[in-house]
């Protein structure tokens, strides 16, 4: 899955939600989160996000951004 994190805080360009195939972005209490079973991991939104806020959760160190994905996208 692909994660949003906190470059995003406050920013809400939505251009990554216009662009992604399976409306899987989900508002949180002040960014937008991706939930993380919808997401197919293809990648289009990466290179949309004008704040740079997206990766893909593999790797690097993103497993309290990914719970925190997962939270508000269940919240919705
Ligand atoms: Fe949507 Fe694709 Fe981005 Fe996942 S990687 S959030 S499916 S645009």
């Amino acid at each position: 899955t692909y994660v949003v994190t906190d470059n995003c805080i406050r920013c809400k360009y939505m251009d990554c939600v216009e662009v992604c195939p399976v409306d899987c972005f989900y508002e949180g209490e002040n960014m937008l989160v991706i939930h993380p079973d919808e997401c197919i991991d293809c990648g289009v939104c990466e290179p949309e996000c004008p704040a740079e806020a997206i990766f893909p959760d593999t790797g690097a160190n993103l497993e309290s951004w990914l719970d925190l994905n997962a939270k508000y996208a269940e919240l919705w």
